[in-house]
């Protein structure tokens, strides 16, 4: 095989390598931005329920002062039964008491009704506060995590870079120009292997004749439909017995 084929293979699988590490630190700050929206939405609903819950407290205390002002009234009529004089007195005092009594029950009524609202809505922030401690361990988890990939992935990144540094000057200067142009503008892929006659990077059949020639492995040669260089891998013993 031609010696700048094979390290351009190389340069290859650690330039797809390179870029597959970098994709991953890249959907990172994402990931973490999706977590963190969570918690935001889950903090916005905790401080919802929290909200509900203060207001029905609120309303709920209104009717108990209600009540009591009812109470205060029906006090002030039990006083007056004494200096009643007249018998139309009596009644209108009678009719005012009964009324009284009437408001109170409902009143005290709406007052039932809003103590199991409370319960209801108590029941509601104490949901909400769960689903946010969740979000938040989550978010803490994705981060510890991408922390602990984000050391491994930028070694292994350094790792690659080093390696490829070193295979570099086995190919001649307008060559790796080529490559490299190629690997920018052809998606990450300047090099691919021909199998069953066909560029496997842009699926495409090849002419017998190129076919012919990328068999020899002995030169650069390009795929007529997407310019990507092509090589051969011969199949070996253990793939020619391989049932398939
Ligand atoms: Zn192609």
């Amino acid at each position: 095989m031609l010696a700048s084929l094979a390290v351009l293979i190389e340069l290859q699988a650690l330039d797809s390598a390179l870029e597959a590490a970098r994709k991953r630190l890249a959907d990172f700050p994402a990931a973490e931005k999706m977590s963190s929206q969570q918690v935001a939405s889950a903090t916005a609903a905790l401080e919802a329920a929290k909200a509900a819950f203060n207001d029905s407290t609120a309303a709920r205390k209104l009717v108990e002062k209600d009540v009591a002002g009812v109470d205060t009234r029906m006090a002030r009529f039990e006083e007056h039964k004494a200096a009643v004089k007249t018998n139309e007195q009596f009644h209108a005092l009678q009719h005012e008491m009964e009324m009284g009594k009437q408001e109170k029950a409902v009143l005290e009524e709406r007052v039932l009704e809003l103590m199991m609202d409370g319960d209801t809505l108590a029941a509601a922030v104490k949901a909400a506060e769960g689903v946010l401690a969740t979000a938040n361990k989550a978010l803490a988890a994705i981060q510890a995590e991408h922390a602990k990939d984000r050391a491994v992935l930028e070694a292994e990144i350094a790792t690659l870079l080093a390696t490829r540094e070193s295979k570099t000057p086995g190919v001649d200067k307008p060559t790796l120009a080529k490559y490299e142009s190629l690997l920018k503008g052809r998606k990450g892929i300047a090099i691919a292997p021909m199998v069953n006659g066909g560029c496997t990077a842009c699926n495409m059949g090849l002419r017998p004749a190129v076919q012919a020639q990328v068999k020899r492995n002995d030169a650069l040669y390009t795929c007529e439909n997407c310019q990507r260089l092509l090589y051969f891998v011969p199949l070996t013993a253990a793939d020619a017995t391989t049932p398939s």
